[in-house]
């Protein structure tokens, strides 16, 4: 529904974004990840119209629009910020695009209604100045706003980014089941690995500029293309050739890899001595649900997530049998690759 096609944007002579290709399926929950100072805004930014590009062809529908005004372009954008007019009350900041476009006071009603009706803000909450509302119900006010003018596609620039943590956590479920209720077409940008991850249907993540991997939030993390978003997504212990030689694991099968990662989740740990690698446990840090080990095999330390059932049983001192799958080592090669 939405081509990014060789999509050049600069700022002056700093080439932000040198060459950009990706998709986005209708009624997707397209997100774009990557660490602060990356592209994000920049890309969002040159989807809604905000900055000219200098080279590629944007197209929503199959139709190029990459020279179409903001206005025109049918994406709704969320800010970073929600930048509502603070002066403002609920309603007039929800009606303010309609009323630019001078629509009868009728329709206006009818369409704030409508709206309001959908992200949930009460006909109390409407006549509110907006700077006398919660981060929460801004948003509210600033999703609606976005969507007045019926766009097809809906943006939201690190919506939940100025919230703290429990409102965050609520909020992104309120944000996937309204676009899944809705089957609005979504581009969602963040640096938050987890909000992506329980999000998205699909990720791209941005390194420099540039795109690593585009994949289902399962691709992303379990088959991470490069080092940097298998570091980037989640932890991993890194072992080099010889760690892996130290514990034991043969890396014949990786081809020229010479960078291994495990996830700690998938490092499986067991009092009965009858695993092939046998390591001590070192630390232990228990957070109820769930603890960490840092586990020592043969010189080679790395840490490895339990959930609780097997955490009381396991302490420090402890000898344990350490249980690696060879599917789920994840290994990268220093040498440039040309794909
Ligand atoms: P992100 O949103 O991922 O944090 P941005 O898209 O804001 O990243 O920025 C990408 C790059 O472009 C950064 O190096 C940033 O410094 C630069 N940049 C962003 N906005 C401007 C601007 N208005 N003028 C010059 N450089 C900019
Ligand atoms: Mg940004």
């Amino acid at each position: 529904m939405i081509t990014f096609k060789n999509i050049q944007v600069k700022y002056d002579n700093f080439v932000a974004i040198p060459d950009l290709t990706f998709d986005v399926k209708e009624g997707e929950f397209f997100t774009l990840l990557g660490p602060s100072g990356c592209g994000k805004t920049t890309t969002l930014r040159a989807l809604a119209g905000f900055l000219k590009t200098s080279g590629g062809v944007i197209s929503i529908d199959n139709k190029d629009i990459t020279d179409v005004s903001v206005h025109e372009r049918q994406v709704g954008m969320v800010f970073q910020s929600y930048a509502l007019f603070p002066s403002m009350t609920a309603f007039e900041n929800i009606a303010f695009g309609l009323k630019v476009e001078k629509k009868s006071k009728d329709y206006i009603k009818e369409r704030v209604a409508e709206l309001a009706q959908m992200v949930e803000l009460t006909d109390e909450q409407l006549a509110k100045n907006v700077s006398n509302m919660s981060g929460g119900q801004q948003q509210r006010v600033a999703i609606a706003r976005a969507l007045a003018k019926k766009p097809k596609i809906l943006v939201m620039d690190e919506p939940l980014s100025n919230l703290d943590a429990k409102l965050r956590k609520s909020l992104r479920k309120d944000i996937r089941n309204f676009q899944r209720k809705y089957g609005i077409t979504m581009v969602y940008v963040t640096h938050d690995q987890e909000e992506a991850l329980m999000l998205s249907d699909r990720i791209a993540v941005f390194n420099r500029g540039k795109l690593d991997q585009i994949g289902t939030p399962d691709e992303i993390y379990n088959h991470s293309k490069t080092e940097f978003v298998c570091k980037f997504i989640g932890d991993a212990n890194y072992l080099s050739v010889r760690d892996m030689g130290s514990i034991g694991l043969n890396t014949n099968r990786f081809d020229n890899s010479n960078k291994f990662y495990i996830r700690p989740e998938k490092i499986y740990l067991s009092k009965e001595k009858r695993g092939l690698i046998i390591g001590k446990i070192i630390s232990k840090e228990f957070y109820g649900m769930y603890a960490y080990y840092k586990i020592d095999v043969n010189g080679v330390e790395f840490q490895s997530f339990q959930s609780e059932n097997n955490a009381d049983d396991l302490a420090v001192g402890d000898d344990v049998s350490v249980f690696i799958n060879f599917d789920d080592i994840l290994s990268y090669s220093d040498e440039v690759k040309s794909d």
